[in-house]
C-alpha cells in the first residue's frame, strides 16, 4: 500500500469535444493540439530542453469515466464486445486509476495568452483532459522492434469518406474564413477511422451519426461502407 497524491500539471486543448470520434490510439491522426502548463507548472524553465526531442510521453487521466468505475475484466471494441479479457490486457478508459498514456509528436514550446503551452499532434485525447505527468520519448528504449501486439497488431482499416454537396459548400466557406484550415483533412481522418462500434458495423445501418470538432457537430451516415459527410451544424457538446 502506498500513499500519494497526483495533481494536474497541464490540461490538454485538442479539436475533440466528445470522446465518441477520438482515434482510439495516438498517431492516427495528424492534427494540432496544445499542452498547457497550469499552476506552478506554467513556467518556462518546467519545459527547458524539451524541444531537443521530437515525440513525448503525456501521461493523463481518462477524467470523463471516472465515476463510472472499473471491472476486472473487459470487452475490448475491437474484438466485436463479445469477448471479455483482464483490464491489465487493453487500452480501457475504464481503469483502477483511470490513468492513460500516448506518445505525441512535439511540434515546440509557445506561449499563448500568458500560458506556456506544447504544440503538439496526433493525440488521442479528449479536449480538456488532465495532464498527470509529460516525459521525453526515447527511441533506443520505448521502440521495440519485432514487438508483438496482440489484438492490436495493425492500424484499424480505413473507410472510405466521402462528401454531400451542403457538407463541401460548409466546408468550403469555413475554411476560405480562415477558421479552421485543417478541417476538411481533419475531418476525413476521424471518419476515415469509422468510429461506429464493432457490434454496428457488421449490421445494416441508417442511423446518422454526429462527431464533435472544434464548435461543429459533424453529421454523418454509413451506405454500403461508405461513410458520407452530411452536413455541418454549431455543435450541442
Ligand atoms: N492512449 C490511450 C491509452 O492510454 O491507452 C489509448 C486508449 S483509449 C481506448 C483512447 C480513447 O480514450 C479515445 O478514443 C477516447 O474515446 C477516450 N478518451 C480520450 N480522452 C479521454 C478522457 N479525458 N476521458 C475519458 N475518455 C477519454
Amino acid at each position: 500500500m502506498f500513499s500519494s497524491q497526483i495533481n494536474q500539471v497541464a490540461i490538454c486543448r485538442t479539436p475533440y469535444k466528445q470522446k465518441f470520434g477520438i482515434p482510439r490510439q495516438p498517431g492516427l491522426v495528424d492534427v494540432k493540439g496544445y499542452v498547457e502548463l497550469t499552476g506552478e507548472l506554467n513556467n518556462l524553465d518546467a519545459v527547458r530542453g524539451i524541444e531537443q526531442y521530437s515525440h513525448i510521453w503525456l501521461l493523463f487521466c481518462f477524467h470523463e469515466n471516472l465515476e463510472q468505475g472499473w471491472k476486472t475484466t473487459v470487452r475490448p471494441p475491437r474484438l466485436g464486445g463479445n469477448e471479455k479479457l483482464g483490464v491489465f490486457a487493453t487500452r480501457s478508459t475504464f481503469r483502477p486509476n483511470g490513468i492513460g498514456q500516448s506518445v505525441v509528436k512535439l511540434h515546440g514550446v509557445v506561449e499563448l495568452k500568458g500560458k506556456v503551452c506544447l504544440e503538439i499532434s496526433g493525440m488521442d485525447l479528449l479536449d480538456g483532459t488532465p495532464i498527470i505527468d509529460i516525459k521525453p520519448y526515447i527511441p533506443f528504449s520505448d521502440a521495440i522492434e519485432n514487438a508483438i501486439g496482440g489484438i492490436a497488431q495493425r492500424a484499424p482499416e480505413l473507410i472510405e469518406v466521402k462528401y454531400s454537396i451542403k457538407a463541401l459548400e460548409q466546408i468550403n466557406e469555413l475554411m476560405q474564413k480562415q477558421q479552421y484550415s485543417e478541417l476538411k483533412s481533419l475531418i476525413s481522418a476521424v471518419l476515415s477511422q469509422d468510429p461506429r462500434p464493432a457490434y454496428k458495423k457488421a449490421k445494416e445501418d441508417a442511423k446518422i451519426y454526429q462527431v464533435a470538432l472544434y464548435d461543429l457537430d459533424i453529421l454523418w451516415q454509413v451506405t454500403d461502407e461508405v461513410i458520407t459527410v452530411m452536413e455541418l451544424k454549431p455543435t450541442s457538446v
